[in-house]
């Protein structure tokens, strides 16, 4: 978990290959779904291009069809979500049905005015100035209070400052993990 920005796609990555699990990213899976052009996508372009949240139950579709894969029998790593409590319980439900937990949540922090820097050099669809300031409410409003959800149902929650050298920061989320 992170802001938008905080590099949750790169750090993601790269922790999945090394874990040789795969990973699965709301946010790139619904962009993919646009271009293609599917009524899964053409409803999620209103929120994504308002900078607003893809309604839950839409998402926690995807992620059932993520975990069904038998790829994620042996582990996964999600990003970009969980993002409201209500996808965190969705997820819960499916974890009961796979028998299955969640060893970890990372949370990438990086202070806002770096965000803003990030993201205005990225030049994505949804990466305009209003846009950008939508989705740091939006994180502030719903995904950063679900990080203290997580530590107190019991879940390890680490936190990483995501501000660096892409390696440095990889090899911390590394020893956070204690991996
Ligand atoms: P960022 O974290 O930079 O905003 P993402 O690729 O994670 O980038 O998300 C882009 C957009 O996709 C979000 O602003 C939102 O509209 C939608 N989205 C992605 N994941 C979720 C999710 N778990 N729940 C609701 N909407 C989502």
């Amino acid at each position: 978990m992170g802001p938008p920005g905080a590099g949750k796609g790169t750090q993601g990555e790269l922790l999945a290959r090394r874990l040789g699990i795969p990973r699965y990213s709301t946010g790139d899976i619904l962009r993919q779904a646009l271009r293609d052009r599917t009524p899964m996508g053409l409803e999620a372009q209103r929120y994504m291009h308002e900078g607003a949240l893809v309604p839950d139950d839409l998402i926690l579709g995807i992620i059932a069809e993520a975990l069904a894969n038998e790829e994620s029998e042996a582990g996964f790593l999600l990003d970009g979500f969980p993002r409201t409590v209500g996808q965190a319980e969705g997820l819960n439900v499916l974890l009961a049905e796979t028998g299955q937990e969640l060893d970890a949540i990372v949370d990438l922090s990086v202070p806002d005015a770096e965000i803003m820097k990030r993201l205005s050099t990225r030049g994505r669809k949804d990466d305009l100035q209003e846009t950008i300031r939508r989705r740091l409410q939006v994180y502030e409003a719903k995904q950063k209070p679900l990080l203290d959800w997580y530590a107190k149902s019991g879940v390890r929650v680490v936190s990483v400052l995501g501000v660096g050298d892409i390696d440095d920061i990889q090899a911390r989320i590394l020893e956070q993990l204690a991996l």
